[in-house]
């Protein structure tokens, strides 16, 4: 099964309702000043009917336009036929062909400029819509010269993109810069993201919540349990194997156990002698790191509609990603920005 998620906009032929407000002042009563045909480009109508309104308060006149239909020539519903076709991975040659195929002639610079426009919109849509829970992720994307990092947002609530940055999720000072308007715009409480210590450190001086992508924490300490049970010595294996159980439960009390774990384990060695790292002590820092970021593994146990993974996000990133593949590599960043918002909105 296959969803459109860019929705194809409602055009209408003619508004007879009138407008409510002056694009000018706050006149609210109008007088009709004639009207005309306008030429539009679309799949279903060759031409549309537009009013002109007179303000009764400042006396200027202006054009009302028709749902779907402003001042472009190509209708919404047009512009997003040509996004959705970039988006299902043609290229501005191949939307250009199929939308040929609904009778309509767009050259490749017009589709173009609808994938930006469509892009242009998500993101104005996004400024206003309060998002309570936060998914981010970075990733790395074929541009200019070489593959650029990326933060991508997502609302978890839809599972949309709100924004992609130019940001190294690695530099906690990027992922500040980029995530301090977003949480006072939209109102986020928490964010979701994996375990990198720069989301800590953000989170904590934005005051918002964070849960750690369970999912993601179970992958690395599950490969990470199974080479020590290779290398620990044998009487440490059944600790390393709670680690991994408690993992799986996420019990509340979870970080006192362990606590009590460690200090089941001898002191370390590592430091006095210089030596690598023993498979004793990469438990022992495994225990560390697990129990200091606990609560960050449960926050969706007490906070409504937080998910325990980061999975919305990171299918976002696989349609951005999957179409970044057929560009043949993005050249700027604004167009960068748009291609990935189109396509991680995308089609599921
Ligand atoms: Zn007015």
């Amino acid at each position: 099964m296959s969803i459109v998620l860019l929705q194809l906009p409602e055009v209408k032929y003619c508004q007879t309702a009138r407008p409510r407000q002056c694009p000018y002042c706050a006149g609210t009563t109008f007088q009709r000043w004639g009207g005309t045909a306008k030429r539009v480009r679309d799949p279903n109508l060759d031409e549309a009917w537009v009013y002109r309104y007179r303000c009764c308060r400042c006396h200027k006149t202006f054009r009302y336009y028709p749902a779907g239909l402003d001042r472009a020539s190509q209708t919404q519903r047009m512009r997003a036929l040509a996004a959705i076709g970039w988006v299902l991975g043609m290229s501005y040659r191949g939307t250009s062909r199929f939308l040929s195929g609904f009778g309509i002639e767009l050259g490749r610079m017009s589709i173009w400029r609808d994938v930006q426009a469509s892009a242009q919109q998500l993101l104005q849509g996004r400024h206003w819509k309060p998002v309570r829970v936060l998914g981010l992720d970075g990733a790395y994307v074929r541009g200019w010269g070489k593959t650029q990092p990326v933060l991508v947002a997502v609302d978890l609530g839809t599972g949309q993109p709100i924004t992609v940055g130019y940001v190294d999720e690695k530099d906690p000072q990027a992922v500040k810069r980029f995530l301090e308007p977003l949480v006072q715009r939209l109102g986020v409480s928490v964010i979701v993201t994996d375990d990198l210590s720069s989301y800590k450190v953000v989170a904590e001086a934005l005051g918002v919540e964070q849960q750690i992508c369970q999912f993601h924490v179970r992958r690395w300490v599950g490969r990470l349990v199974h080479e020590l049970k290779e290398t620990l010595p044998p009487e440490w294996v059944e600790v390393a194997n709670e680690v991994r159980q408690l993992l799986r439960d996420l019990p509340p009390e979870g970080d006192k156990r362990l606590v009590a774990l460690l200090r089941q384990l001898p002191p370390s060695q590592t430091g006095r002698s210089g030596n690598e790292a023993t498979p004793l002590d990469q438990l022992r820092l495994l225990i560390v790191r697990l129990a200091n970021n606990w609560t960050h593994f449960r926050v969706f146990d007490w906070q409504p509609e937080v998910p325990w993974t980061n999975n919305p996000t990171e299918q976002v990133i696989g349609k951005m990603k999957m179409r970044a593949r057929t560009v043949r590599g993005y050249k700027t960043w604004p167009g960068m920005t748009s291609g990935l918002m189109v396509a991680g909105v995308g089609v599921v």
